[in-house]
């Protein structure tokens, strides 16, 4: 009998359900706008008939079913799967999301934090696979990290650990969403790029950028990489900073945990080796040779699929 999860990446703007093998393949799946169902009892109704839905047809092909697992966005407590609060999505203050759908189910169901999930997707299934010690990073508007230690999870003791984003390179640096100065996330998050790009272009700095934005283009971390890719070196400068600042961040954690992976994904990372490469360089140059060198600085793999690939993961044991 096939062993599969049920994988759900709950999400501000959409929630997917999946069906995901021992694999990593997701053999069935849905989604749906999270927006639709405003409140709790709207969004916990439709949760429950996609998973329903799912478990019926899995059962049907003859899938055994080993749990459901739930990546979801915000500070939750992973041992009682309790849900504090959701900061993008409105009513979800205090819930018992595990209790609730094991009573309802009786099946297992896990809980964690999203960005864990994606970490754990890509550790299983993705660029982490075969590493024993593993930093994963999503770059997108903010950072979101997860930490793999010894082959597991690494929560810390109230289930917050692996907020990289947050961790300071500079303390009188750009402010932070967070409130704090000089966050990785301020330096790398797409606000920041973008802002930063637009204030030296103002400033004059001579670059194709100019011409593109006369002509009407938007200006993207994606514009900056195309401008680049011409051979623009303003557009590859940025790119440069913008993978020292991470490369000085990620040293001071590769001198902390000794990783033997670095998997990074999302928005920017799409730069690839222009982003890539002064980060290694970055590594090699502030981390101790040892950690350093045992360090694989890689690109993420499972893409927007992470998320819910990893939070079935959860789920299959
Ligand atoms: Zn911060």
């Amino acid at each position: 009998m096939k062993k599969v999860a049920i994988g759900v990446d709950i999400g501000g703007t959409s929630v997917r359900l999946g069906v995901v093998d021992e694999r990593g393949k997701i053999v069935l799946r849905e989604n749906f706008s999270t927006k639709d169902y405003p409140g709790r009892p709207a969004l916990l109704n439709r949760l429950s008939s996609g998973i329903l839905c799912l478990a019926l047809e899995a059962r049907k092909r003859q899938f055994q079913i080993t749990g459901v697992g739930i990546g979801a966005p915000g500070p939750i407590d992973v041992e009682r799967g309790f849900v504090y609060f959701f900061p993008n999505i409105p009513g979800w203050k205090n819930t018992p999301l595990k209790k609730i759908l094991e009573r309802k189910f009786k099946m297992k169901v896990f809980v964690d934090n999203d960005a864990n999930a994606m970490a754990l997707g890509e550790y299983r299934f993705g660029a982490g696979r075969g590493s024993k010690n593993m930093i994963a990073l999503t770059l997108g508007t903010g950072i979101g990290g997860g930490i793999v230690l010894g082959g597991k999870l690494f929560h810390g003791t109230r289930f917050s650990a692996a907020e990289i984003g947050h961790l300071k390179i500079n303390e009188d640096g750009p402010l932070c969403a967070c409130g704090n100065h000089g966050c990785i996330e301020a330096y790398i998050g797409n606000g920041y790029f973008v802002r930063e790009v637009q204030k030296r272009l103002k400033a004059k700095a001579k670059s194709i950028l100019h011409e593109w934005l006369r002509e009407g283009k938007e200006l993207t971390p994606k514009l900056v990489q195309d401008a680049a890719r011409t051979g623009d070196l303003f557009s590859k400068k940025m790119w440069e900073e913008a993978g020292s600042h991470l490369g000085t961040a990620l040293a001071g954690l590769v001198d902390i945990l000794n990783p033997d992976r670095i998997v990074i994904g999302g928005g920017i990372a799409l730069g690839g080796e222009m982003i890539f490469g002064p980060i290694r360089r970055t590594i090699a140059k502030k981390a101790f040779p040892i950690a350093a060198r045992s360090a694989k600085v890689m690109p993420a793999k499972l893409g927007a699929d992470a998320g819910l690939v990893g939070a079935a993961a959860l789920a299959l044991t």
